[in-house]
This record gives structure tokens, sequence and C-alpha cells, in this order.
């Protein structure tokens, strides 16, 4: 067969190749990209002698290597691969090369290093990201996790939101070893203090904890809750709580404490009956059952399955009570199964109310109500204990700001998280965004002022009047707290207004002529913009 012998020389490099001379001109293309090394959407140029471009094909000149052509990759184009394949290829490859080298170092130093370890963790952590949002979905690697018929959503965090019966599991062992412990006296004080800080404690732990605040209010004795009953329950609820930023298992344990710790500081043992104190301490730990994330404007909006079954009227508060008498259903769950029927009626009737009372649509008319009741408050008078109880679980909801700045501020992070994520959901759902949640007009400091101002203050100032005692331990640190981030929020403007100064400036020089070496001098300001000083506040 007559074949063909081109010389050519390829990045500076001399090549030939031979063909057939009636062959496909597909297949001179191929050789002539295989030998340039390119990719299928790379471009190449062939060039002759005199420096024209002469096309690829099989009716090219036969020539001599004296006398040879020029190939170029003139455009390599690695993106133009569909990104689903390149994200899906690429981390295919990670994995693949972190194995590969792995096994290398695991021959040679008989151990993972840490940066590989890092790194395989990262390398899961991206996989995870990829497979678990659902709007990412077109990369094809998302996985639909969701069970049954259940609709899937586009809850970013989908796929930790319910804990899984690993996790459950885990912790209800370590749970049950540690509930026969004995727990320090010095722990049992401190838990009564608005001071204590949640962060230190781990979910079991923390079920320890919540099982002490059942025993030292004697409501274990009084009410003849068994052990293994109120462990039961305690570990139902805390299943029942979902892995969310904001309303998880830890601000159950939050609220809890609080109101345990209002109770003592207040002496409320002496005010009011045991069974009363009971359906408080219960409604805190049973108030934000099985949140998902989203609050009541999201359900009303998006008419999820909460707000068709609660008519949109505190669809989450009903549920969470709803969750939480489904736990107590159970008669291994259920802690006041030893009461007589009318108690239990009692106890019921408490816990709607006051779980029903942390929908902050209520708030005005809860606060104005128990404002005019106190000049003449009695403990006795049903209807004034009924407000207080629900004042007392509304300050106890909302009072992150009354706890040590160290405690506080990173519930902060988790609720704006919490915030930010509904309002980019509803955005990409084209549902009305909530004000306060949107991550282009709340910062940090700004979403507290407000609150503090307008909402903390007002509530707790009004329950201080009933218990001076509080002034002290909630008020004060709210006060600071607020003057912090007025600090912060002073500093965030200062900030904008030189950024918007240096960009003027920025402009200005562009548009007159440049002085010498082009500098723009933008004063002291503007150098200090950025340090964390000008964001936390210069004390
Ligand atoms: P929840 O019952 O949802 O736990 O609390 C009631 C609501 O009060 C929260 O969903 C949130 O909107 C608001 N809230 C509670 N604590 C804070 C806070 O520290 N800052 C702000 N901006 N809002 C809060
Ligand atoms: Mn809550």
């Amino acid at each position: 067969m007559a074949t063909k012998i081109l010389y050519f020389t390829v990045n500076g490099k001399p090549e030939q190749a031979e063909f057939p001379v009636d062959c496909p001109a597909q297949d001179v293309k191929d050789l002539f990209r295989s030998a340039a090394e390119a990719g299928p959407h790379d471009i190449l140029k062939l060039y002759n002698p005199k420096g024209n471009i002469i096309n690829i094909s099989p009716g090219l000149e036969p020539n001599s290597p004296s006398c040879c052509y020029k190939l170029e990759v003139v455009a390599a184009d690695r993106n133009t691969e569909p990104l689903g394949t390149f994200t899906s290829t690429s981390l295919m490859m990670c994995d693949f090369r972190l194995q590969g080298l792995e096994k290398k170092i695991l021959m040679e130093a008989g151990e993972t290093p840490a940066v590989v370890y890092e790194m395989k963790k990262q390398v899961d952590s991206f996989r995870e990201k990829l497979e678990s949002v659902e709007h990412l979905s077109w990369l094809g690697l998302f996985k639909d996790l969701s069970e049954g018929n259940h609709k899937p959503s586009p809850f970013y965090h989908k796929r930790t939101l319910r804990k899984t019966r690993e996790e459950c599991e885990h912790v209800r062992v370590k749970f049950l070893q540690m509930s026969s412990l004995e727990v320090s006296e010095e722990v049992r004080q401190y838990l009564k203090t608005p001071t204590f800080d949640n962060w230190q404690w781990e979910d079991a732990e923390i079920m320890v904890l919540l099982q002490v605040m059942y025993t030292d209010l004697d409501f274990t004795a009084t009410f003849n809750i068994e052990p293994e009953v109120l462990q039961q329950f305690l570990y139902e609820v805390y299943r029942r709580y979902n892995n969310i930023p904001f309303h998880n298992f830890k601000h159950c344990f939050c609220v809890t404490q609080m109101m345990y710790g209002l109770i003592w500081l207040t002496d409320l043992r002496s005010k009011l009956d045991a069974i009363d104190l009971l359906i408080m301490l219960t409604s805190a730990v049973c108030h934000d059952l099985d949140h998902t994330g989203y609050n009541n404007a999201y359900q009303i909006n998006a008419r999820t399955e909460l707000a068709l079954r609660y008519n949109d009227i505190s669809p989450l508060e009903n549920h969470h009570c709803a969750v939480a008498f489904e736990i107590l259903e159970k008669t291994e769950n259920n802690i006041f199964r030893n009461l007589p029927m009318d108690k239990y009626k009692q106890i019921r009737e408490g816990i709607i109310k006051c779980i029903l009372a942390t929908d902050m649509t209520s708030h005005n008319d809860i606060l104005s109500k128990f404002k005019s009741i106190l000049p003449a408050f009695h403990f006795t008078t049903k209807d004034h204990k009924d407000v207080l109880m629900m004042i007392l679980i509304k300050v106890s909801d909302i009072s992150n700001e009354a706890r040590p700045m160290e405690v506080a501020e990173p519930w902060l992070d988790c609720l704006l998280q919490e915030f930010y994520n509904q309002s980019d959901v509803e955005k990409m759902e084209g549902l009305p965004v909530t004000p306060f949640m949107d991550r282009d007009k709340v910062t940090k400091p700004s979403s507290q002022t407000g609150f503090i101002r307008f909402v903390l203050l007002p509530l707790f100032i009004e329950l201080a009047n009933l218990f001076p005692c509080l002034e002290h331990h909630i008020i004060d640190p709210v006060r600071k707290a607020l003057d912090y981030y007025t600090e912060m929020e002073k500093a965030l403007e200062r900030e904008k207004l030189n950024r918007a100064q240096c960009e003027n400036a920025a402009k200005s020089k562009d548009t007159t002529p440049s002085t010498a070496g082009g500098h723009v001098e933008a004063g002291p300001e503007a150098s200090r913009a950025h340090t964390p000083q000008t964001v936390v506040g210069d004390t």
C-alpha cells in the first residue's frame, strides 16, 4: 500500500508521520493530534515552510527533514468537558492518587502521616458536599437519601438533618454508661447558674445533666419517675432533635438549663407548685423537637406539610408539641406514667400552653398581658401563674445573650448560619425572602442590636420587675452584649465608609493623569480599614 512520510516539528522537536495515501482525513488529524499530545478539544495549526497555515489532510505534500512543516497547539482547552464529568473524574483521580500515595507512604513510613489523613478528610468532605447538595445534582453526584415517599426538599444540610441510627446508638450507650456515675457537687451548683458553658459538654454528658435537673428538683421522687423511664425519655428527645446549626439538641439543653437556673435564682420552688415547675422544665426540653431549620414564615410560604396540617397557625410550635406527646405516648418513655389522669391532663395542658407561647408572633400579646398583671401579681392566681410560665419559657428560649460572651457569640454564628440558609433557599425557590435572615442585608451586629433593644431588654426588664435579683444575672450581660455589638456595628460602618472612599480615590486616579509612579495615597484611615480591631471595635 502506498504511504506518505511527512516531516514536521512540534514544540521545536522533529517528528515524522507515515500514513496510507488513501486514509480518511480524520486519521491524519488524529495522528498529528497525538504527535502534539493534544486533547480532543485543543486547537492544532500546521504551517508550511513559508509560514502559511495549511490544512491537515491526506493530500499534504510529502517533504524532507530539511524543509519540514511546523505543528503548533494554539489553544489547549481543558475546560470544555462537561463539568459533571470533570468533577466526578477529578474526584476519582484525587481519591485514586491519594490511595496510591497513602499506600506508598505506609510501605515506607509504617503509618499514615497527618497531612495525608487531612487531605483524605478534605476529599471526603468535598465529595459529601457534592453528594448531598440537591441543587448541585446536575453534577451527577447527588445521592437522594430521603427515605420512603418523603418528598425531598432542598436542604443544604439534608444529608445530616436527621440523626443516623449509629449516631444515636453510640450516644445512648455512652449516656447509659455515664448515667450511673455521681455528678460532682461543684457541677451541680454550676448547672444552676446562667454562666454555664454548654460548649464544654458532649451530647451524652448533656443528657446526664438533664437527668440531674430532674433529680435535683426532686421531680423523680415527687412524681415517682423511674430512672430507666427518664433515661429513655431523654434519649428519645435527643434522637428527635435534628443536626441543624441552631435549633438542635444543644439549644434544647441551653433553654432548659436557663429555665433551671431561673427556677433556682428566683426561688420559684417556694412560690409555685412542683407540678408547675415540672411543666416548665419539660416544656423547655421539648420546645423545639424536630425543628428542621426553617421558621414559620417559610413553612407557610412554601406550603409545607406542617403549614397544611396546622392551617398556618404556629405550624412549628404545634409540631414540637405533638412530637413531645408522641414520645410520651409510649409507656416506656412516659415520665408521667405514674400520675393520676387529672394530673396528666394538667401537665398536658400546661406543656401545650408553654410550647405554643414560644411562637414569636405572640410575643407582644404575652408581654402586654404580663405587664398589665404585674402591678397586682399573685403567684396563686391561675391566670397570673399561666402568663408567668409563658414569660419564663420565652425568656429562656431567647436567652443566649444573657450568657457570657464566649458562650453567646458562637450561638449567634449558629443562628445566622440557619437564617442565611433559609433565605438562600427562599431565593432559590422564588419565595418571599425573610428580611432578618437575608445575608445581603443582615450582619452579626445589625442582627443583635435591634433584637436586644426591641425584644430582649423589654422582655427581660419586665421579668426583673417581678424578680429584682435577675437584674444582675441576666440583664447586665445583655446590656454588655448590646454595647459590644453597637461598637461592632459602628466599626463595620467605618469600614464600609473607608472602603467607599478608597474606591472613589482609585476611580479618580483612573480618570486623572497619573502622578509619579502612579501611586495614590489613601491615607491612614484606609490602611486601618481591614484590621481586626476595626471589626470588633477599638477599645
Ligand atoms: P426559637 O423558638 O426559634 O428558638 O426562638 C425564637 C426566635 O427568636 C428565633 O427563631 C429567632 O428568630 C429569634 N432569636 C432568638 N435568639 C436570637 C438572637 O440572639 N438574635 C436574634 N437576632 N434573634 C434571636
Ligand atoms: Mn427555641
